[in-house]
């Protein structure tokens, strides 16, 4: 959600800040500005709303703004509307420091009200301004230095923020702190970069600096000094980035998202690949034994997955499995006794409600384990435990590649729990692992199917409602093929559990209504078809996806898997429905509207 870039070196800041927005870019923003200091001194900004490309044909690429310094950002906005004033970067009101901002400060407005007090006049709506005007605030009272300022602004924020700090008086340098929102460092030869994510920068330097929560840099072109909030020095060593930097291109795909889609079978398969050997499931961390219950917390698709794995690690491990959306499990103090696993899940590892939850269970001493798909990320350094998934970097916002690739490594979890009580026996575990082998080669028979749905997609491309209903693993399906709709189709939808329809929601079906139903669960497949035929006799049109055809109309076959790990099938034709309605619609499927991929914010 939202980018922070930074230069300093010997080349021209301008281009170099726009490029690594751009990389960026796919995060979702809503506005964007840099600010880059000139020989003389000043400290000059240009921000517009809109998309990038309306910032660089105002900066003419850039040249129109000379400087070898500078820092720049795309602004997902939390506070005030997203407009050409409040964007980034801030200045403080006599214009002597300059801030870019990615986070929320949440007592912005008692500081606000104090810095009113004292004589600062306020430009925008936003909280940063709030920020740019304390650091300037304690920076002449105390006098004691840019690192002092930024501290005692850091001691006295409530919130999160990520901040690329320039000083007028100190114009060989960007300072940068942060807290709950992630920053980093690149270092080249005599040239540094600043940025909330590694894609940006990867194209000039693979040697990076992760600085930790609540750390602050003081940066140069030929050197960084770290501190602590405490104004201590610390030291730091740097980590080679090992990312493919093609996997932020798209390849000769009209979008990032069909990349994705396509890319699930080799990302299942490389999940798969790096925790079986030999016939085993080999965690890099063993399990603990004396695990009684497992709290899954997560949010958007990553909750969906969690809603699957109940069902299955339940079923396979007959193990106790709650599944808690990270918003509220973080704030509803909840019961957690010993033997409990937090397992949490999150694609980029930043998603600032799952990390306030894994904080929230090791404050009570519950061992945490994350599954997370970016290296070193925030989750994944705190959380007691890491297992990673290998969908390589996403990029479109909407997940597809790597909420497959959870679900793989949260079945892998399953097998291996199960293994570990005793629930399934040696044999099963050989059956399971051989029914996962298989998942890839048919998640590819089912894109090779792929214009059948876009078909369809185009037959309903004004479709207005849409009820996606299944029961068991089934219904979870339908909770992530719903919101892929909601997301870049801006249909409106819901995914039902198919048994709850006549609870209420059946009122609503009427003549044309679409309804999806996702039939792969024996058990309950007849009653699903029975939902289905309640629903049609009440004019709705209905659409079947399953093993076998049980209804009639329209129907998607899904080839066939064990049960238990149906979901990884099933998900691909909705998948597939969401891209092409989108792209039938000319809608902007890779940044959808008022979407960020990874919410680092609450
Ligand atoms: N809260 C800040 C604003 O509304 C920063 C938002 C962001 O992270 O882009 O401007």
């Amino acid at each position: 959600m939202c980018g922070i870039v930074g230069y300093i070196g010997k080349k021209q800041a301008a281009p170099i800040l726009l490029e690594g927005l751009k990389k960026l870019e796919y995060r979702g923003y809503d506005s964007a500005g840099i600010a880059v200091r000139s020989g003389d001194g000043e400290v000059r900004v240009v921000k517009t709303k809109g998309r990038l490309s309306v910032l660089e044909e105002r900066t003419k690429g850039g040249t129109l703004l000379s400087g070898t310094c500078g820092i720049g950002h795309t602004r997902w906005a939390t506070h005030g509307e997203p407009n050409e004033e409040n964007a980034h970067p801030h200045k403080c009101t006599d214009g002597s420091v300059t801030v870019v901002h990615n986070g929320i400060l949440e007592n912005y407005r008692e500081l606000r009200e104090k810095l009113l007090a004292s004589g600062y006049v306020f430009r925008s709506e936003t909280d940063t301004e709030v920020i740019v005007n304390l650091i300037d605030y304690y920076r002449k009272k105390y006098g004691q230095g840019p690192v002092d300022a930024i501290a005692r602004f850091m001691t006295r924020a409530r919130g999160s923020y990520a901040v690329a700090v320039l000083f007028n008086e100190f114009p060989d340098e960007i300072f940068v702190a942060r807290k709950d929102s992630p920053m980093i460092i690149g270092a080249g030869k005599g040239e540094m970069f600043v940025a909330s994510d590694v894609p940006a920068i990867l194209s000039h330097t693979r040697t990076v600096y992760y600085i930790d929560n609540l750390e602050l840099a003081r940066i140069r072109a030929d050197g960084i000094r770290f501190y602590n909030i405490d104004r201590r020095e610390t030291v730091k060593q740097p980590v080679t980035v090992d990312l493919d930097e093609r996997a932020a291109e798209k390849d000769g795909y009209e979008h990032f998202m069909m990349k994705e889609i396509c890319e699930q079978p080799r990302a299942v398969r490389d999940t798969l690949h790096a925790y079986v050997h030999g016939g085993k499931v080999e965690f890099p961390c063993p399990l603990p034994k004396d695990v009684t219950q497992l709290v899954i917390t997560a949010c958007g698709s990553a909750y969906h997955v969690g809603a699957t794995l109940q069902y299955v690690i339940e079923s396979l491990a007959r193990l106790p499995v709650r599944v808690e959306l990270a918003s509220e499990f973080r704030y509803r103090d909840p019961i957690l006794p010993k033997g409990t696993l937090v397992v949490a899940i999150s694609q980029s590892g930043e998603t600032a409600d799952t990390l306030a939850a894994v904080r929230e269970a090791k404050a009570r001493g519950i061992r945490t384990l994350a599954i997370v798909n970016v290296l070193s990320s925030s989750i994944a350094r705190e959380a007691d435990d890491v297992l990673y998934t290998y969908a390589g970097p996403e990029i479109a916002v909407a997940t597809t590649k790597a909420y497959s690739a959870q679900l793989m490594l949260g079945y892998l979890l399953a097998v291996e729990l199960g293994r570990l009580r005793g629930t399934v026996s040696p044999e099963d575990v050989s059956r399971y692992l051989a029914a996962l082998e298989e998942i890839p080669e048919r998640i590819s028979e089912l894109l090779n199917e792929s214009e059948e749905i876009q078909r369809f997609a185009a037959e309903h491309v004004n479709v207005h409602d849409v009820f996606m209903i299944g029961r068991g693993v089934d219904y979870t399906v339908c909770m992530e093929g719903s919101l892929k709709l909601k997301e870049i189709s801006y249909v409106h939808t819901e995914a039902y559990a198919a048994g709850e329809l006549k609870h209420g929601t059946i009122s609503l079906i009427e003549d044309g209504t679409l309804v999806v139903g996702v039939i792969t669960q024996g058990s309950v497949a007849e009653k699903t078809a029975s939902n289905l035929e309640e629903v049609r006799s009440r004019g709705a049109l209905v659409v079947t996806l399953g093993f076998d055809r049980m209804q009639e109309g329209a129907f998607f076959p899904i080839p066939r898997t064990l049960e238990p790990f149906a979901a990884s099938l099933a998900v691909v034709p909705l998948q597939l429905f969401a891209y092409y309605l989108s792209v039938q619609r000319g809608l902007d499927v890779d940044k959808p509207r008022n979407l960020a991929k990874s919410v680092t914010v609450e």
